[in-house]
């Protein structure tokens, strides 16, 4: 069950007495459970003066004796592994409170969790020597001058987050920024912002400072714009879509304060006809569609099939779709023999909007293979679902997309996948490139020279071989075009949230003497 008296007490989450008695009692929104439609809790909506006193905290924190540049590298390590460690103990808890809050399955929200604590050692590691190391000397054509560089946080982050893995992108955001000494203001999407704000009942214990992590609930507007626009916020670190990342970058401008926008996709996956394992190929290509119900911002849901195997495929597709179940996120729990379970859309809105798509895409000409709306309620009970409730769609499969179809340009964010053939690589190659969006891509092939030639020719920053959607906290991860600039995740994630600060010496007694002496 999940654990009802904190939800009682949710409220906008900053570590400092005064800021949380003042932001209770407020304006409040409602989040559901996706599954059954049900009220799982209030929560605070934050407005403008909350944004205000989250990041006054954060500033305090930030040049207090405890954080920023008065804390060492290992002093925030150990505060991360400890959070890593709260989160790991509580991990069930978690996951189910996440897989009620959005709806994935409690294998998926498992899986979340643990790469949220993966994500939380990984940057305790590299902040462990952080400020420690020698600076860097730079070989400057002046023996007169020394020059070095250092690294230093940059301050006040403002993270704002999306709901489809509501802990994990929260967490790459928080895990580097506190790693490089920023302190951070968290808004997460408030379609799921549960585990968000459980996660910040655990900071105090595991000894971040007051005004080191704050979570505000609250809507895109107030609590998201006012983030953004924040003149006390140093860094906004997006992840969301496109037209909203638009609107925060127009409002950071106005400090300006520096931006980073992980954004929307449409990712191509390019099938040939000399694939080793048809079967696997088939799994990775469900995958990439019907993992988290197509919410995923680099799901491979443009799928190029060669046409000499282009029949073979679909039909295998087919029987893969046919085998998912889709029902109750928590059903999953014993797995087992059960296959792969889809659970519903995050809300009705997004639902509507993924039924919209598939309609408007039948009325310009697409067959629809499978799937196309909601499953029937003749199997509900079977499948942990409550008849007619329940934001559902079934696995859905289209063939005769156009190239300029909405379907096949437009980012769906659901369980469905467009399928076009193609003859020539070329033709493959450009089709894949003929996107707005430049995200992630996937090309199978067992010719590992055209695996390698593809991958350099995809105008995307993640290109997966022989696979899709595998993600590594160690890795970069981030798009060209309109899915954004800055990378997240490995070494990159870090520096995003470090400043770099030349300091140049002069030796001596020696001058320019351009005055005079
Ligand atoms: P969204 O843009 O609707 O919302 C994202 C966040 O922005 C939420 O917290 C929301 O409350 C907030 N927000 C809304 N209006 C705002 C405003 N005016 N100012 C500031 N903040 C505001 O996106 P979503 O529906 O939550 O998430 C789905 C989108 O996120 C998809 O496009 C998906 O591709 C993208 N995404 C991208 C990545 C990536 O790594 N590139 C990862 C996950 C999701």
């Amino acid at each position: 069950m999940v654990p009802t008296g904190f939800l009682k007490n949710l409220h906008p989450i900053v570590f400092d007495a005064a800021v949380v008695d003042a932001c209770r009692g407020g304006a409040t929104f409602e989040s559901l459970n996706p599954a059954t439609e049900e009220l799982i809790c209030s929560c605070a909506n934050a407005q403008a003066e909350d944004v205000d006193k989250a990041v006054a905290a954060a500033r305090a924190c930030f040049e207090g004796p405890n954080w920023g540049f008065k804390s060492t590298g290992a002093q925030r390590a150990a505060c991360l592994r400890a959070m890593g460690k709260a989160i790991e103990d509580d991990k069930d808890a978690f996951a189910r409170l996440e897989s009620e809050d959005c709806g994935k399955p409690i294998k998926e929200s498992v899986d979340d969790m643990d790469q949220a604590v993966e994500a939380l050692r990984f940057y305790a590691d590299l902040a462990e020597n952080l400020g420690a190391e020698e600076p860097e000397e730079i070989a400057v054509p002046d023996d007169s001058f020394r020059t070095r560089v250092v690294r230093e946080p940059i301050g006040v982050i403002g993270a704002i987050t999306p709901w489809n893995y509501p802990l994990l992108m929260a967490v790459q955001k928080v895990a580097p920024a506190l790693a490089a000494g920023c302190t951070v203001v968290l808004k997460p999407s408030e379609l799921a912002p549960l585990t968000c704000a459980r996660m910040a009942t655990l900071a105090e214990a595991a000894g971040l400072p007051a005004g080191a992590l704050n979570v505000l609930t609250g809507e895109g507007s107030p609590a998201g714009a006012s983030l953004s626009a924040h003149r006390g916020v140093d860094k906004v670190s997006f992840t969301g879509s496109v037209p909203t990342g638009q609107k925060v970058m127009a409002a950071a401008a106005g400090g300006p304060a520096g931006v980073h926008l992980e954004l929307g996709g449409k990712g191509a996956m390019i099938v040939f006809d000399d694939i080793e394992d048809i079967d696997a190929t088939v799994d990775w290509i469900c995958m990439g569609i019907f993992f988290n119900s197509g919410q995923v911002c680099s799901a491979t849901s443009r799928l190029l099939l060669h046409s000499k195997i282009h029949d073979k495929v679909v039909a295998k597709i087919l029987e893969r779709a046919a085998s998912v179940t889709v029902g109750g996120p928590l059903r999953a729990d014993d797995k087992g023999a059960e296959g792969a379970c889809m659970g519903p859309l995050v809300s009705g809105p997004q639902r509507d909007k993924v039924l919209g798509f598939i309609s408007r895409a039948v009325d310009a000409g697409a067959k629809v293979l499978c799937g196309g709306g909601p499953p029937p309620d003749a199997d509900a009970a079977s499948t942990d679902r409550k008849p007619g409730k329940g934001y559902y769609v079934s696995p859905t499969v289209l063939t005769g997309v156009k190239e300029t179809d909405e379907a096949w340009t437009a980012e769906i964010f659901g369980p469905v996948l467009c399928v076009r053939q193609f003859e020539e690589e070329d033709e493959a190659l450009a089709a894949a490139n003929n996107s707005e969006f430049g995200l992630a891509a996937s090309v199978m092939s067992a010719d590992k020279d055209r695996c390698e030639r593809v991958a350099r020719a995809l105008r995307v920053g993640i290109v997966w071989q022989n696979c899709s959607q595998p993600a590594f906290i160690q890795a970069p991860w981030g798009g060209y075009k309109k899915s954004g600039f800055g990378r997240e995740l490995g070494r990159w994630g870090l520096e995003a949230f470090l400043g770099v600060k030349q300091i140049t010496s002069c030796a001596g007694s020696f001058s320019y003497e351009w005055y005079g002496k």
